[in-house]
């Protein structure tokens, strides 16, 4: 058991206000309206906990600052309204978490993790030896937490979990890129309907599944106020793919494409240029070619058997998935 836990409480409002709902007039349309969604306003924050375990005061303290800024910005951005307080704990490796109360069981690798429903989060100041970015891994956990709230503990598709908290947490970004370029030039990308309940184990799947639901939800925030209309609308016992539709126009299957269109040849092999010497991007060039070749000997096949019936197409690429996941 670790001793000496140093803790603070950053009491950021009272918890016991109730959240309202703006109220929305009736009205007697004359023509069919788009039903109009309302984005509830809590009038209460959430006490945070946090913990420093072994760990010096200042440090926690700075820890605990960051947190308090982070739950005001992920409220705001998620509209969510739960006053339920949150516990943080920060370890000095994330091999202590195991010896915390009630303990933690995690993957030797995890640099944080959390537990939305009790709203409890686990930060390692290193894991596996090495140090981490806390704050990062703060903000991403919080995101989960936020998000969970946010919509009313439904359960939500892996890849729109995961892809919502690193768009939150702001993890998607040149990194991202560059796997997403990659996946192009190969064409390889999994179809999002597959990653519903889990992501891939291998590193490399994990990492395109997670580039994939980021881009997925940057792109979602070209809609208004997206991300808390979806949870929101999820809250209020809308299925997922209802949800997205009403939020950002597009079902998975429609966001599937988008994510794969959003990333042009030209941008992935100016993405993968960067990072390789000329005779890959030439390869890259060549495997491009061909790639587009056979897609263009593809759909016309597809067009010869076309019966004017639309297809989904994370239909066809879910059973590609699962023949390669039995394999892992
Ligand atoms: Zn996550």
């Amino acid at each position: 058991m670790l001793s000496s836990l140093l803790w603070m409480v950053l009491s950021l409002g009272a918890a016991d206000a109730p959240s309202v709902s703006s109220p929305v007039s009736p009205v007697t349309p004359v023509t069919p309206v788009t039903p109009v969604t309302t984005v509830t306003t809590a009038l209460c924050l959430p006490a945070v906990q946090v913990l420093g375990s072994g760990l010096p005061g200042d440090m926690v303290e700075s820890f605990a600052a960051d947190a308090a800024v982070l739950v005001d910005d992920l409220r705001i951005r998620t509209g969510d309204v739960d006053c339920r307080p949150i516990t943080i704990t920060l370890v000095r490796s994330m091999s202590d978490a195991g010896e915390l109360e009630p303990p933690w069981r995690l993957p030797t690798w995890a640099a944080g993790a959390a537990q939305s429903a009790t709203r409890r989060i686990v930060v390692g100041v290193s894991a596996e030896g090495r140090v981490q970015d806390r704050r990062r891994t703060l903000h991403h956990e919080l995101a989960h937490v936020m998000i969970h709230s946010a919509a009313g503990g439904a359960d939500l598709p892996r890849w729109l979990d995961e892809g919502l908290a690193r768009v939150l947490a702001g993890e998607h970004g040149i990194d991202d890129l560059r796997v997403l370029a990659q996946a192009r030039l190969a064409d390889r990308f999994l179809p999002l309907a597959a990653l519903e309940k889990g992501f891939p184990d291998g590193s490399a799947d994990a990492g395109l599944a997670y580039a994939q639901a980021g881009r997925a939800v940057s792109l979602m925030q070209d809609h208004e106020d997206a991300i808390p209309r979806l949870l929101h609308l999820v809250r209020d016992g809308s299925p997922v793919d209802d949800a997205l539709r009403q939020a950002t126009g597009r079902a998975t299957w429609q966001w599937d494409l988008d994510v794969r269109r959003s990333v042009s040849m030209w941008a992935a092999l100016a993405a993968t240029g960067v990072e390789t010497d000329a005779a890959m991007a030439g390869c890259g060039v060549v495997v491009a070619i061909f790639g587009v070749k056979a897609r263009r000997r593809q759909r016309r096949r597809m067009l010869d058997m076309d019966d004017g019936v639309p297809i989904r197409p994370a239909a066809v690429a879910l059973t590609r998935w699962t023949v390669a996941c039995s394999t892992c």
